[in-house]
């Protein structure tokens, strides 16, 4: 089975040859129909210890090409959206409420972390009952396939944050995470609500999505500007999903006491993250801080259908690249890398 993937961890991609994965009972194999490659696959391949040959991508919709003997809901042909967390739901880490560490700090990320990922003539999916959730009528491919990433990723950011009616935001980074926690803040009833990237498409799509203003981080320090913008007020909630530590900085410069700072960014500085002496109230500015892994699980991919369905998001205005063939998704993944100034995200279809 061909698949692209880290061949050196921190060094070099490329086509690796792996046996077709083994079915436990509640797994299933599926054939991609599209997949995105994300921003993580990136981080995965260069700046984090991966393990050698491993296959990437994990934003994907399948179609099920082989059932395990305990699956009960979906057979053969069914055409499924698959989240980038497919979580071991039966480890009891579950029962402490967050299933993407089921098994331990990040082990509900199987695809493309723990086991082969979907950049591949086919792969597995663990727990399919539980995991993956069948693409109504009505959603688009372009849209099903950014709902197990994107969009639970950036809606997280909104919901770690708790946002409230009226409350003030900051989102920094509009790449496709970003956009998606624009959207989400704004579905929450955020009131200023601005945005922080540079790149013209996400900045037409964020204003689309919700942002209220946008600020280059190319014009100087982002909390400056903000509090500027804001009439000289610290805000309520960032929400950061792009320019590295750097921007859990500002966050703490913009934010009140009592507010928040959510990152959903993954941060690789190996110098680790810069929390502010004065910007944190010398560490006593009752300023909170969380960082968290999108949620899985088919009942939450169900909801984000609805909410597609309703016409209350529309993800698929993201797709700014089409590819072709499992080929392709080196071309596809080089983009995500290089980010040219037209990207937001790349689909490959099957
Ligand atoms: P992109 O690279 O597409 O977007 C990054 C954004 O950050 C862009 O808007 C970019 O601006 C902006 N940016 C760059 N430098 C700075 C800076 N110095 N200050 C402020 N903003 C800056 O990334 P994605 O949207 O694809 O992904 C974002 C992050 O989310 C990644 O780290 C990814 O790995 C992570 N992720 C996390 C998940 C989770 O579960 N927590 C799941 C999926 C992804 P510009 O317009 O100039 O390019
Ligand atoms: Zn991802």
């Amino acid at each position: 089975m061909k698949g692209f993937g880290v061949i050196k961890p921190f060094e070099q991609v490329g086509w690796v040859d792996k046996e077709v994965p083994v079915l436990g009972p509640y797994d299933a194999l599926l054939e991609p129909v599209a997949i995105c490659p994300c921003t993580s696959d990136v981080h995965t391949a260069y700046d984090i210890p991966a393990t050698p040959n491993r296959i990437l991508g994990h934003e994907a919709v399948g179609r099920v090409i082989k059932v395990g003997s305990e699956v009960k809901d979906f057979k053969v042909g069914d055409v499924v959206a698959v989240p980038a967390v497919t979580p071991k739901w039966r480890s009891l880490d579950v029962q402490d409420s967050y299933h993407q560490h089921a098994g331990g700090l990040f082990q509900g990320m199987q695809l493309s972390s723990g086991e082969d990922g979907c950049m591949a003539e086919c792969f597995k999916v663990n727990d399919i009952d539980m995991n993956v959730a069948k693409v109504p009528d009505g959603v688009a491919l372009e849209a099903a396939v950014l709902v197990g990433d994107m969009v639970t990723t950036g809606f997280h950011g909104a919901e770690l944050a708790d946002i409230k009616f009226g409350d003030s935001v900051c989102v920094i980074g509009i790449g496709p995470v970003g956009l998606m926690a624009v959207a989400g803040s704004a579905l929450r009833g955020a009131g200023k609500l601005f945005a922080v990237g540079s790149r013209p498409v996400c900045v037409e799509l964020a204003k689309e999505y919700g942002a209220t203003d946008v600020i280059d981080y190319k014009n100087g320090p982002i909390a400056e500007q903000v509090l500027k913008l804001n009439g000289g007020h610290q805000i309520d909630v960032v929400i950061i999903a792009g320019g590295g530590t750097g921007s859990i900085e500002e966050g703490f410069n913009m934010v009140r006491p009592g507010g928040t700072v959510v990152n959903i960014e993954v941060q690789s500085d190996p110098e680790g993250l810069l929390i502010p002496t004065f910007g944190s109230g010398f560490g006593c500015g009752h300023k909170k801080f969380i960082g968290g892994l999108c949620p899985g699980g088919r009942r939450r991919m169900g909801r984000l259908f609805d909410m597609i369905l309703e016409g209350r998001i529309d993800p698929s205005k993201m797709i700014t690249h089409k590819f072709y063939g499992l080929d392709a998704c080196e071309d596809a993944f080089y983009l995500m890398r290089d980010k040219p100034k037209d990207l937001i995200k790349p689909i490959v279809y099957f």
